[in-house]
């Protein structure tokens, strides 16, 4: 592999359309909701701060890793409240070195 960029990730639910109108695949429009926007724009500065021009496998496998924090999206606490939900939404910041979830008021 001589280089590899990610510019983009767009993270949506389960049950929200993938494709557009003529079958493409919509890499463009963002989802509907709030938590999956939120982890959207996460994804888009993790994707800035993981980059490592010289050696893409590591920032793929980085990033990936980072990403599949999110496995326990709706499962995980804050480790700064402790709560779960905080305005209707779960932590959806997770740290770049730790992974641990944050809410995104309560990551600095
Ligand atoms: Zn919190």
């Amino acid at each position: 592999m001589r280089s590899l960029f990610i510019d983009r990730t767009i993270v949506k639910g389960y049950n929200e359309n993938v494709y557009t109108e003529d079958g493409k695949l919509d890499i463009w429009s963002k989802s509907n909701y709030q938590v999956f926007q939120k982890v959207t724009d996460h994804a888009t500065t993790a994707l800035l701060h993981y980059q490592l021009p010289q050696m893409p496998d590591v920032v793929v496998r980085s990033f990936m890793t980072w990403l599949r924090s999110y496995i326990k999206l709706f499962q995980a606490p804050c480790q700064r409240c402790g709560k779960f939900l905080q305005d209707g939404l779960p932590p959806t910041w997770r740290d770049f070195r730790t992974l641990e979830a944050f809410h995104d008021t309560c990551r600095q």
